[in-house]
Order: C-alpha cells, then sequence, then structure tokens
C-alpha cells in the first residue's frame, strides 16, 4: 500500500465496542484482570501501555518500515532513551550540526553519566571514519542538519558504522517517513520528535523511537519508556493519530512553498546565502535527491550584514510569526543564534524557517516586503 492510504488507516480500525469510526479516547489508567490473572485485552497500567499509544505506535512501525515502536513525551525523552539503552563507558559519534538539545544531552546529562562522545562533520565521511577508529556503540545522525541543512549520506555512514560494529540512529524529525526512510537505507533506529510535521499543528510535545528490529537494545529502549516513564498522554496519541492521517498533504505543500521560497530568496540582493537541499547549489542537492523524495518544508537564510540585520528583519514581517518549533501550518522564522546560546553554530546573521500551509506568494510577497526594508 501507498503512504497515504497507510497514513489514513495504519493502527486505525473500527471500535468493536462502540462502532465508533474515530477512535476513542482511553483515558483509564488501569486495566481490569480476568478471573485466571490475564488481561484480556493486554493492557495493564498506563504507564505501560495504553489502546491510544499502542495505535500510535503500530502507526509509526508501519510508516517507517520498522519492527516496532516506542512513544515518549517528547522528541528528547525518545532521545535520551536511545542513549540511555547505552552504557556508562560507550563511545557515541554524533553530527555536530544535529539539535543543539541532542548536543546538549550527550555533553550536560550524558557525559556525566558516563557516555564518551565525538561530534563530527557527518558528511565528511574521513572524519567520520576517523572516530569510527575508537570503539563506539552508536553513530547519531541528523539529516538535513538543523540549522545549517547540511546532509548526510546515510547509507555510506550506515556501511562505515557496519565495518566498525556500531549501531546508528537518524533523527528523521524534519523528513518524516515520507521524505526519507532511515531503516530502509539500513539504520538501525529512526527517531522523531512528534510535536513537529507528524503531529502537524503545534498543539502537542511528544517523540517517537522506531526500530528495524525488536532486539535486546529495543528493549532496553522498552525498558527506558515504561520504567522511566516519558510516556505521552491518550490524549496526545489521538491527536498524533488525527495528524498523521493528513501528513502527505501537509507535507507535499510545506515543501513546494519552501522550494519557492528558497529560489526566492537566493535570487534577492538583500540575501547573502540560502540554505536549502532542494537548490541544485546546495553542497548536499545530489545526495538529498537520492535519499529523500522531496527536499522538505525547513529552510535557512543569512541576510546581508549581521545580528542586528537578521532580527531587523524578523520584526518587518507579519505572517511568519516569530517563534521556535517547526512543521506547523504556520510560518515560523527564528534567529537561532539567539536560541542556541554560546555553543551555537548558527552564524549571527541567519535565520531558520519553517515554511507553512499559507499560499507560498504571500509569504513571499511578504519575505519581500521586509527585505525591501532592510
Ligand atoms: N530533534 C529535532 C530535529 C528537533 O528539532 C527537536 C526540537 O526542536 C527535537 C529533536 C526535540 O524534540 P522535543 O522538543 O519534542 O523534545
Amino acid at each position: 500500500m501507498r503512504f497515504e492510504t497507510l497514513a489514513v488507516h495504519a493502527g486505525h480500525h473500527v471500535d468493536p465496542a462502540t462502532g465508533a469510526v474515530t477512535p476513542p479516547i482511553h483515558l483509564s489508567t488501569t486495566f481490569e484482570r480476568e478471573p485466571d490473572g490475564s488481561f484480556a485485552h493486554g493492557h495493564i497500567y498506563g504507564r505501560d501501555s495504553n489502546p491510544n499509544r499502542q495505535q500510535l505506535e503500530q502507526c509509526l512501525t508501519v510508516l517507517e518500515g520498522g519492527a516496532a515502536c516506542a512513544s515518549f513525551a517528547s522528541g528528547s525523552a525518545a532521545t535520551a532513551a536511545v542513549f540511555q539503552s547505552l552504557r556508562p563507558g560507550d563511545h557515541v559519534v554524533a553530527g555536530e550540526d544535529a539539535y543543539y538539545g541532542t548536543i546538549r544531552l550527550l555533553r550536560e546529562v550524558f557525559g556525566p553519566w558516563g557516555l564518551q562522545h565525538t561530534l563530527v562533520d557527518p558528511a565528511d565521511l574521513d572524519a567520520v571514519a576517523a572516530a569510527l577508529q575508537r570503539p563506539t556503540a552508536l553513530i547519531w545522525l541528523e539529516t538535513p542538519s538543523n540549522p545549517l541543512l547540511r546532509i548526510t549520506d546515510i547509507a555510506a555512514v550506515v556501511e562505515l558504522a557496519r565495518h566498525a560494529g556500531a549501531r546508528v540512529a537518524v533523527d528523521n524529525t524534519w523528513c518524516t517517513p515520507l521524505l526519507q526512510r532511515p531503516l530502509e537505507l539500513g539504520a538501525h533506529v529512526s527517531v522523531h520528535s512528534t510535536t513537529k510535521y507528524l503531529s502537524g499543528h503545534s498543539d502537542l510535545v511528544g517523540g517517537a523511537v522506531v526500530v528495524h528490529r525488536h532486539d535486546e537494545f529495543f528493549d532496553r529502549i522498552l525498558l527506558q519508556q515504561k520504567q522511566g516513564g516519558a510516556i505521552p498522554s491518550p490524549f496526545d496519541c489521538w491527536l498524533l493519530m488525527r495528524g498523521i492521517r493528513t501528513l502527505p498533504y501537509r507535507m507535499r505543500a510545506h515543501c513546494e512553498h519552501a522550494a519557492l521560497i528558497a529560489e526566492f530568496l537566493a535570487a534577492h540582493r538583500a540575501v547573502a546565502k540560502v540554505h536549502y537541499p532542494g537548490l541544485p547549489s546546495h553542497a548536499g542537492h545530489r545526495i538529498a535527491q537520492r535519499q529523500m523524495t522531496m527536499a522538505g518544508g525547513m529552510l535557512s537564510f543569512q541576510v546581508q550584514g549581521g545580528r542586528t540585520e537578521a532580527l531587523r528583519l524578523t520584526g518587518l514581517l507579519q505572517l511568519f510569526t516569530r517563534a521556535t518549533s517547526l512543521g506547523g501550518p504556520e510560518s515560523l522564522i527564528e534567529h537561532r543564534a539567539s536560541v542556541e546560546g554560546p555553543h551555537t553554530r548558527a552564524p549571527e546573521n541567519l535565520l531558520r524557517v519553517s515554511v507553512g500551509l499559507e499560499h507560498p506568494d504571500d509569504l513571499i510577497a511578504d519575505l519581500g516586503q521586509a527585505l525591501e526594508q532592510l
């Protein structure tokens, strides 16, 4: 079945108790035990499992082409569960341009816990190979990266990892399985902040880990989920399932609009540089064409000038909301260096844009009027 069909049907069924076509929300925290001690529907207690969570995990497993999924209360909790499933003393190689919260987790939470890490430019395969000289348990990739939209060749890194005996995890938040399927490219783990495109409406915080095989490593991730307890609420699972049903149609519009805006910005004299893998001038364009079905709804650009000009531009825009996050219907713009703090890799004149579902002509007109005033 095609992605659009799976997005509507995976994990969904007519409720056997009521005939409801839209799934009910199961708020119960506890489930009845049979006289023989068994649980007729498989659920015992809400931290262990819940019908809405089960539907969501089934759905994400199917969409990613994986074997199993564990959902979490946030993308960061999902990321942390992957790191916690390693052992103190293990070594992680991570893309230097990954989501800054992930780098902070490695540096500030898992460093003291005993995890070693090396940050590399994952587009530079020699640098990845050099980092793998040290025994490595996990390679963490994010492609396109955040906020410079660098592209990593997932299959090439998987090949290096195979020789080194390391697992590969890909943060697939920006792409969603519609644009990129890391598990099919050989990665072992695909991680999501479901807060973004998967939910699609900027109204919930969630995360998920999908794996290519239900092995002992995934059992440890499940242990983190069930005992760590950073689980998503039934209502958030329900909202996510609703959002996912329209994902392919929303995502296509995000990508089309982003491509038009990237072209517009690239031709504007007040713009110094545009970072969008859909542009033929982008260093990772050919790899992106190979491993992504579309170039995505995120882009960043550098204005002529510095921090002052970049911040001034955000104040001149009328349709772009100055806010962090991404993947909702509304276009968002943010000065990434301000958000990320002292360790940022974002140039001071860089603005990151989550391109929304407004008409692209209106978005371009708004950017045009603001850039003319710079
Ligand atoms: N991964 C990426 C690529 C992100 O952009 C974010 C959040 O912005 C996260 C992970 C963390 O997700 P959450 O905010 O749901 O914890």
